[in-house]
């Protein structure tokens, strides 16, 4: 028998709450200025800043269309703190040939129709349609010509009707490695271990570089004729998350440690404007097992922390977010019975041990006793749990629709009921960009020399609300793949 220990709803906030606050003091590197004196000068063409899918694309592209290529990373290798290094490695795109080959029949038009649906009608439409249009294209790309290996499966995101999501077999990772050896074979010149802390504007305004640091306090001064940021996200920053999206403040965090926003402030320091409606991506978190924890499991009833269903439990992963993200208690729970543990495999078993020890998750005989042991009103939880056994019975989810496999009855006591979460994987603010990925500033001017690619400008493409899982990695890549080649031409030009 599993011992528990009470907890309340407040310490798993707190808890997510203090890791994110650590996370995100520790990326607040402190600003030098242009003017500062620099230890070190390196000279290029394109200087390219952070080593994820979109910076490691947009180095390899510049550098095969002959420019003279600088990729600068703050940490010690290449995309070792990066967020594609965590990425499940989903792909969303339309018209590729993995579709044609699975007999899914699809265009780049039918997907623009789609974005329109899912905040893009709130944003540039050039952009909305440039992402439509290259897409599918970026994912043939990576898998015919770079040959990233691909499942064959294309899948259902979002609350699209055609699948869309193309799988990378097995993680992202996968394609970054393949994208850096390019990189290198193309001759790019990584310089690790250094900071980007400023840009350097000129004195007709056009950006000519960076001033970066070393650990060891060296200022290294990078002069480059075009310059791409590609520093990724912001959710490691507390400051800039509880400014540009304070519905989020407080969500514990899974991105790449890279991920500090000081990529985006020395833009916005010399008047890049910034766009972003507040929005980021996540998925449903579990506070004993990092990533998509099968302790989500959507045999479960999930309720909140009224006791009440509110949500098909089996619906998409970034809706259910969305709305648990918006509680105030940014928490809910899953009921579980005995014959739900019983079917756990050794590793869960251990994850479930873990919780119910650290008091995240309660055991009682009636799942009112359970309930009550987490703070809940176990009345109201027992009641939930007889309409839904009775649903259940009748083999229909009047409330919400769940599928008729995910609809078990929980009857076998003792009674165990989960405490979760939700964690950000992402921010949708930065950069705004034309489809060149030039930065714009705040009166909507192109800033000369200046390109963002990837998380750090997705918030031109992506409203506050996530289309579908694959996008925030193909805007990285296919950014990166334009913005290089573009820079690189616009020097050689
Ligand atoms: C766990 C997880 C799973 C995900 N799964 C998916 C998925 O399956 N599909 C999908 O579409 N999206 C997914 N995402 C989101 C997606 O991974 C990111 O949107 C995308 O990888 C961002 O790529 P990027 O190149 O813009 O940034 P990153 O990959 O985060 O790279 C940024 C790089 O810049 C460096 N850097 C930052 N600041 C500086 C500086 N000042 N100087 C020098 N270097 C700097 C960082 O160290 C880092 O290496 C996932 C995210 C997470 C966290």
């Amino acid at each position: 028998m599993f011992q528990t220990n009470p907890m309340s709803r407040r310490s798993f906030v707190a808890l997510t709450a203090v890791g994110a606050l650590a996370a995100g003091l520790a990326g607040c590197a402190p600003r030098t200025t242009p003017t500062d004196k620099a230890d070190e000068t390196i000279s290029c063409d394109v200087l390219v800043i952070g080593s994820g899918a979109s910076g490691t694309t947009a180095a390899a592209e510049a550098a095969l269309s002959g420019a003279d290529t600088v990729l600068l990373e703050k940490h010690g290798g290449s995309g070792l703190a990066a967020s594609s290094s965590l990425a499940i490695g989903t792909l969303y795109g339309a018209g590729t040939k993995l579709q044609e080959a699975a007999g899914i029949e699809d265009t780049p038009d039918g997907l623009l129709e789609y974005f329109m649906t899912r905040g893009g009608d709130k944003l540039d439409p050039d952009m909305q349609q440039f992402c439509a249009e290259h897409f599918g294209e970026t994912i043939d790309w990576l898998s015919e010509e770079l040959g990233v290996p691909f499942k064959e499966k294309v899948s259902k995101k979002g609350s699209d009707t055609v699948p869309r999501g193309h799988n990378i077999d097995d993680r992202d990772e996968v394609a970054l490695e393949i994208m850096n050896k390019r990189a290198q074979e193309a001759g790019v010149r990584f310089v690790f271990n250094t900071a980007a802390e400023s840009l350097i504007v000129g004195p007709d305004g056009k950006i000519e570089g960076v001033m970066a640091a070393r650990p060891s306090g060296k200022r290294v001064q990078i002069d480059a004729k075009r310059t791409i940021i590609a520093t990724g996200g912001f959710c490691r920053n507390v400051e800039m998350i509880n400014e540009y999206c304070p519905d989020y403040q407080g969500v514990y965090t899974e991105v790449g440690e890279g991920c500090t926003g000081e990529g985006l402030q020395m833009g916005l320091d010399i008047g890049a404007a910034y766009i972003g409606h507040g929005g980021t991506n996540g998925i449903l978190a579990c506070p004993v097992e990092a990533g998509q924890s099968k302790l989500i499991d959507k045999k479960a009833m999930w309720i909140d922390s009224s006791g009440k269903r509110f949500v098909n439990e089996d619906g998409q992963t970034h809706d259910i977010y969305y709305t648990v993200s918006h509680f105030p208690d940014q928490i809910f729970y899953a009921v579980y019975d005995q014959a739900m543990v019983d079917a756990l495999d050794e590793h869960l078993a251990n994850c479930f041990e873990m919780g119910l020890e650290r008091g995240y998750f309660s055991q009682g005989d009636t799942v009112a006793a359970a309930a009550e042991d987490l703070g809940l009103d176990g009345a109201a939880v027992e009641a939930q749990l007889t309409a839904y056994n009775a649903m259940a019975a009748a083999g229909s989810d009047s409330e919400f629709n769940k599928k008729q496999e995910n609809l078990v009855a929980l009857t076998e006591g003792p009674f165990y009921v989960l405490s979760m979460g939700v964690c950000t994987h992402g921010s949708f603010g930065g950069y705004h960009v034309n489809t060149d990925f030039q930065v714009l500033d705040e009166q909507g001017e192109i800033i000369e020399n200046l390109y963002a690619v990837g998380e750090v400008s997705c918030g031109t493409f992506i409203y506050d609300d996530y289309p579908a899982g694959g996008c925030g990695l193909n805007y990285a890549y296919t950014s990166g793949r334009w913005a290089g080649k573009n820079a690189a031409q616009a020097v050689l030009a």
